[in-house]
């Protein structure tokens, strides 16, 4: 069909084409010679003037006048300027003739013409020249009139007969070429009616071809119109329906005539009245712009069918007039679309009665990421809420800082080789502070390359701290078992050592009483008192090791001050005997929670030792409180400790020196105190004879926060 048209139209443009193109060359190529009285005008067939052309100049008037005069003139003067008027006549005549020839088409009808007129001019200008003129200024007036008479006249008459044949000449010319042009004008027009009449045929012809064609194709689109499933309504500018197409009445039981002139609006349910005319309002303000609106439209049984309507304004084009409104049925749809807005919601409802969080996950090729499905614990969960995570998962936002490195690796992994992902990580969130988290999920490859989780997040926190704490306590066990086989053995092996001392002179003693010699009885007597009371003391310290933690005043604000003032004043007698100065260097200040007698006992012991063991010079005493804690150094400038015994020095029964004075257990008493508080206790010292410092760093105490409570 299209291949015919264009057939159709390439002949029509063809012959249109063709008709232009000949009048064009034929009123460029076809010209007219008329004749117009002594004139020649040279005319195209379209009667637009191409030249305007003189006869040859004429000269025999006023050169045979001039003649005349000069031939007359009595004053030799007079004679003079005739004969410089005829010499300005005859210049006159030579330039018009080339002016004239110039004018011409070429031809020989124009050498003809001007030749025969030339030659005859030049007789009389020779005769003039060369006869009457010299004989005029010779004063030989008899001979000038002769050669005016005699030779001037006949000559002039010769170059009139001359010009006159020319012109006829040319006037035969001119009417053979006006009935061979009239002729061609004829032919020429005869083929321009022709060539019309092809165009306004072949015109025609497509005229009615297309009416046929727009008339069939209006046909089809009719029984597509009318077969169609949508319906289409045709309305006016107050919504009235100028025409229905029959899927109407399939769609709501009008036949279509019998909606006609009614309003749509009427047939709209009032719930969505205001949605229709809005939709209809704003097409009216916009043209050719398509405005959709879903309505229930009353069906003629008073039951209501869901519709989509679109509606486009089309007033303004000609062959429409009318809005156009196409009408679908989308109950089906919408009924089906409200089921499954049930079972969302039952899934929503149930799911979020799950505690943690049930999700659909999914990761798009180009990066982007989002919670298709997230039941509403994913905001306490990952502090993402579901509608947020519908557009974008940002859960990374709250992820530890820490487990973030191995949660994207877990993720990236699952992913990889779609295995179900397993991951335990720390969140960081505002409102809950840090939770640990456990997410499982199963993952699938989607088609378009994306991938998606299917799981459920859970707080593993008390899990999780319940695991720290058994891990704790675990190592907690472990070390006080190793430190209770050291207690054990070390407490056996130094308790015996007494005991033996005792069992050995008690033996000796019993041989001396029976063998009567008690000379040595009472240094033994004093040794195995020395031992019972070295055994003694050992067990005084390690009754007093045991009860800390145990046994014990309440756990008070301490002003670390008047501890320290009671500890020094305990030692200050001892000091003054082995003459070391006690010195505190600056304001040791403070507050530190705790057992008072405890901390009194902590610095008496190692004021003791710095007394001990500092070599009779000075025992300093300084502090510093920062940043929440509290430490303090008691130095001395005595034996010094070697690095590798300073943590020895620490434990029970621990003495560098056997010989030296004291159990060994007060530095042990020391570091269960100072922990049991919090603290840390450690020895700085440089080596032997450099002495030591000992630093005790305790947790301050906010007396502030206290007083608040
Ligand atoms: P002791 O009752 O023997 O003093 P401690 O537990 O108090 O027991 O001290 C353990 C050991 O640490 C001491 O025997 C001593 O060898 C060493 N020591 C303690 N204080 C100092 C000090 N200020 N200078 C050098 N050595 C010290």
């Amino acid at each position: 069909m299209a291949t015919t048209e264009a057939r159709l139209l390439f002949l029509t443009g063809f012959v249109f084409v063709a008709t232009i193109g000949y009048g064009t060359y034929t009123a460029h190529t076809l010209s007219v010679v008329k004749v117009n009285g002594p004139y020649y005008q040279r005319i195209d067939a379209n009667n637009r003037l191409l030249a305007d052309v003189m006869p040859p100049p004429l000269c025999a008037i006023e050169v045979y006048l001039c003649a005349h005069l000069m031939t007359r003139a009595t004053v030799p003067d007079d004679r003079e300027r005739q004969i410089d008027q005829y010499g300005r006549l005859k210049a006159n005549y030579f330039e018009s003739l080339e002016h004239w020839k110039g004018t011409l088409e070429d031809g020989p009808l124009k050498v003809q013409v001007a030749e025969t007129s030339r030659e005859s001019a030049l007789a009389i200008f020779d005769a003039v020249d060369q006869k009457l003129i010299p004989a005029l200024r010779r004063g030989d007036r008899a001979t000038a009139i002769r050669v005016l008479e005699i030779e001037l006249d006949p000559l002039f008459a010769a170059h009139r007969a001359a010009v006159d044949r020319a012109v006829a000449l040319a006037i035969d010319t001119a009417h053979a070429d006006e009935t061979e042009v009239a002729h061609l004008v004829d032919t020429r027009q005869r083929v321009q009616l022709g060539l019309t009449g092809a165009f306004l045929a072949s015109t025609t012809a497509l005229a009615l071809w297309v009416a046929v064609a727009v008339r069939r194709r209006a046909t089809q689109f009719r029984a597509m119109i009318e077969n169609s499933s949508e319906a289409v309504a045709l309305l006016d500018r107050s919504a009235a329906a100028l025409y229905h197409s029959a899927a109407v009445e399939h769609m709501l039981g009008y036949r279509p005539d019998e909606l006609r002139g009614r309003r749509v609006l009427d047939l709209v349910h009032p719930d969505d009245a205001g949605a229709a005319s809005g939709a209809l309002g704003a097409a009216l303000r916009s043209p050719r712009q398509a405005f959709r609106v879903e309505a229930r439209l009353r069906h003629r049984d008073d039951t209501y069918r869901w519709a989509e309507l679109v509606c486009t304004n089309q007033l303004d084009d000609p062959s429409v007039r009318a809005i156009v409104a196409n009408v679908r049925d989308v109950t089906a749809r919408r009924a089906a679309e409200a089921r499954l807005r049930e079972r969302d919601e039952l899934l929503q409802k149930l799911t979020d009665q799950v505690p943690g969080a049930l999700y659909q996950y999914r990761e798009c090729p180009d990066g982007h990421r989002y919670f298709p499905f997230a039941s509403v614990g994913l905001r306490a969960m990952l502090g993402v809420a579901p509608e947020e995570g519908r557009e974008s998962a940002d859960w990374g936002r709250y992820v530890h800082p820490g487990d973030h490195g191995a949660v994207r690796a877990a993720v990236e992994q699952s992913a990889a080789a779609l295995t179900t992902l397993h991951v335990e990580y720390r969140v960081v969130l505002p409102d809950q502070g840090v939770r640990w988290r456990e997410s499982r999920a199963v993952p699938e490859a989607l088609p378009d390359g994306s991938t998606q989780w299917h799981g459920y997040l859970t707080d593993v926190t008390e899990r999780k701290e319940w695991e720290v704490r058994q891990g704790n306590l675990v190592r907690e066990l472990e070390r006080r078992n190793a430190e209770m086989e050291q207690f054990t053995y070390t407490v056996s092996h130094d308790l015996k050592s007494p005991l033996v001392t005792i069992k050995g002179f008690a033996g000796v003693l019993g041989q001396s009483l029976a063998v009567g010699e008690l000379g040595g009885a009472v240094g033994d007597l004093l040794r195995i008192t020395t031992a019972a009371d070295r055994m003694m003391a050992l067990l005084d310290d390690l009754l007093d090791l045991s009860r800390v933690g145990r046994v014990g005043g309440p756990l008070v604000p301490v002003v670390l001050s008047e501890v320290l003032g009671e500890a020094l004043e305990r030692v200050s007698g001892p000091a003054r005997a082995a003459g070391v100065l006690l010195r505190v260097s600056g304001s040791v200040c403070g507050v530190v929670l705790g057992d008072r007698g405890r901390l009194v006992e902590v610095f008496q012991n190692v004021l003791e030792n710095g007394v001990k063991y500092g070599g009779g010079g000075v025992v300093e005493v300084s502090g510093v409180v920062a940043s929440g804690r509290v430490v303090v150094s008691v130095r001395d400038w005595g034996i010094g400790i070697e690095p590798r015994h300073r943590e020895r020095i620490f434990g029970l029964f621990e003495k560098l020196d056997p010989k030296s004075p004291g159990t060994g257990v007060g530095l042990a008493l020391v570091k269960k105190v100072v922990e049991f508080h919090g603290g840390r206790v450690w020895v700085e010292s440089a080596g032997p004879g450099t002495g030591s410092a000992f630093v005790i760093d305790l947790p301050g105490h906010d007396t502030h926060t206290e007083q608040q409570h």
